[in-house]
């Protein structure tokens, strides 16, 4: 068994700083030739511990895992597109994540976007509030700690960063994490740590690494255990043609041994591949590039963790995101990565929304999303909208409107799907900040739902009640015609009227106000009423109170899902017309057992 080195991404909103953490990390370390510098991988930089040990001395002198492990593995592509990608079963590649954000700014989309998935995929993180170099009457004290940088500040600028360090506190408390200034944690397992930084001073870095370990040390000891010889698992990180090399693929061994000639197993996007090793590369240190001329060296063999490329034929379906396995006849690592690519790209529901996404990975996290929130798949697919994604959501919407829709992460739009998108009812929801996709299509759907339940309570007859308006009748029958005011609710156009004793007098036919015809008048609203199938003096009389008839059905409605919605007034006549039909039926509007 040996010890590898965690493997740390950054994440973050776009120009919080990302890039430029990762280039100081290195930088700094570059220029330190003395302890050794760094190791360059395909995609990553490495940090060994000898270095940061260098860098830090004091800060983590007492931390047990600087004795174990090799060093930090820094993931070079920074984002949470890179992290979604840098996917393996179960999670994320990353045992470790920086997410950095602009001091000055706070939190913006991808901010929290980047926490979600962090969430999502449990990831261990320490959050860097960047940029404190540019704080009002800020004083530099270039590559210091930041203990030392924030004693010398004036008391205004200290006051000022703790603010803005409590406003991002407040958020991160509202997202339901616990953090606080890395100085004041009391207890490292249940609070995030924020440290401030300036990636382009320096300052503060020794802590942000210092942090790091600290993070490694109380959550990773088991997960950084590896076997040195057992075969390799890994990542691929993106699929790339090579001048005289052809296809080939970048990829991160976070597990294992992997040999020149070994047989590995890969992910296509309908498919499974497998295919041997031509060769393991690994960049070449600069001095040497420039007297051999080539960017590459040629490995027999490398161990995890590390970054690497590797030639073999067939390469050019694989997929990013997808895993990297070492085949062996007598395991079953490719009915594994079958089951795997299953799992992701499975008709998932019998109904539901489509899901196209530019990775492996990003389509995983959406997954998931989509699974937290309870909303059904029919097809996840890797890869650009094409038309038949559009005809294949019109069948679903055909069957089930609400889920015709397709959910498009980081993905272009064919143009025949657009015409096809154009023509059709189906709803696109693209962008490249999953929460927000998801979250406009809930919007969505919760303002249909809205739409409709009003359609709904528009067709549900509603509680009201009029006065026959003393001597303002105008005609006896056929129909009867009336003045008459009404006392609470809304009455309608074919709404059917009965008395206080439950006994009906006839439906509204019509009903005029200084020769308007209404479809409806409310309360307070005095107008003609011709009411069809009554005859003044047969069941009612000048003065009479009449009711709206509910029917039993509808008052179950209103009961069950509108109740909420009806005026105190209404609500009122509810109760006088459930009175009055207990008087005839005492069980009238009850529900019943199953009727729950
Ligand atoms: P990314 O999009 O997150 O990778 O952000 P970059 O690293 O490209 O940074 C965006 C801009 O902010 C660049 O102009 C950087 O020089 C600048 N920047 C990054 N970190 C700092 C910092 O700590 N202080 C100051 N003053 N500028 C910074």
């Amino acid at each position: 068994m040996k010890t590898r080195s965690p493997i740390v991404s950054v994440l973050g909103h776009v120009d919080h700083g990302k890039t430029t953490l990762l280039d100081f990390i290195r930088g700094s370390t570059v220029a330190d030739k003395e302890a050794g510098g760094i190791t360059q991988h395909i995609g990553a930089t490495e940090i060994p511990i000898q270095t940061i040990d260098e860098i830090c001395g004091t800060f983590i002198s007492k931390l047990k895992i600087t004795k174990t492990i090799p060093g930090l593995f820094f993931i070079d592509t920074p984002g949470h597109e890179a992290f979604t990608s840098l996917r393996k079963r179960g999670g994320a590649l990353a045992d470790l994540a920086i997410l950095i954000l602009d001091i000055n700014e706070g939190f913006k989309p991808q901010t929290l976007e980047a926490l979600n998935i962090l969430k999502m995929y449990k990831t261990p993180f320490i959050i860097a509030a960047n940029k404190i170099d540019k704080l009002f009457g800020w004083e530099v004290h270039e590559n210091s700690s930041f203990s030392e940088t924030f004693s010398n500040q004036a008391k205004s600028v200290k006051q000022n960063l703790d603010n803005q360090i409590y406003e991002i506190v407040g958020k991160l408390h509202k997202e339901g994490f616990q953090s606080e200034r890395f100085d004041r944690i009391s207890d490292f397992a249940s609070q995030v740590s924020i440290i401030p930084i300036s990636a382009k001073t320096g300052e503060g870095i020794v802590e942000l690494l210092a942090m790091l370990l600290g993070l490694a040390q109380e959550y990773l000891t088991q997960q950084l255990q590896i076997e040195e010889n057992s075969p390799a698992k890994g990542t691929v990180l993106e699929i790339k043609e090579e001048t005289g090399l052809g296809v080939t693929i970048d990829a991160i061994i976070y597990d294992g041994i992997l040999k020149k000639n070994d047989e590995i197993v890969l992910m296509e996007k309908n498919d499974i591949l497998t295919t041997k090793i031509r060769s393991i590369l690994k960049p070449r240190p600069l001095e040497e590039i420039r007297v051999s001329k080539k960017r590459f060296k040629s490995m027999d063999e490398v161990v995890a963790a590390a970054g690497i490329k590797i030639v073999a034929p067939k390469l050019d379906m694989v997929v990013s995101g997808s895993p990297l396995r070492v085949n062996n006849p007598n395991s079953n690592v490719k009915e594994e990565i079958l089951k795997e690519l299953e799992d992701i790209t499975i008709n998932t529901d019998d109904t539901g929304v489509m899901v196209k996404a530019d990775t492996l990975g990003s389509l995983e996290a959406i997954i998931n999303l989509l699974n937290d929130l309870d909303i059904p798949i029919r097809f996840a697919d890797i890869g650009d909208v094409s038309r038949r994604d559009v005809v294949n959501a019109s069948i679903v919407e055909n069957e089930n409107p609400k889920y015709g829709v397709i959910l498009a992460f980081n993905v272009k739009i064919h143009p025949k799907a657009q015409e096809e998108l154009d023509a059709s009812n189906i709803k696109l929801f693209s962008g490249n900040v999953i929460y927000q996709i998801t979250e406009d299509y809930e919007e969505w759907l919760k303002k249909r739902e809205d739409d409709q339940k009003k359609k709904w309570l528009d067709a549900i007859i509603k509680p009201a009640k009029i006065r026959i308006i003393p001597k303002l009748i105008f005609r006896q029958s056929k129909p009867a015609i009336a003045g008459i005011e009404v006392s609470g609710g809304t009455v309608k156009q074919g709404y059917i009227l009965m008395n206080s004793n439950g006994d009906v007098i006839g439906s509204v036919e019509s009903m005029q106000d200084k020769r308007d015809n209404l479809n409806s008048a409310t309360k307070g609203q005095k107008v003609a009423m011709a009411i069809k199938g009554a005859i003044v003096g047969k069941g009612f009389e000048e003065g009479d109170e009449l009711y709206v008839d509910i029917p039993e059905k509808h008052f179950k409605i209103l009961e069950k899902e509108f109740k909420n919605k009806l005026t105190e007034d209404e609500f009122r006549i509810l109760d006088e017309i459930v009175e009055i039909k207990r008087l005839t039926d005492s069980n009238w509007g009850k529900l019943g057992l199953f009727e729950e």
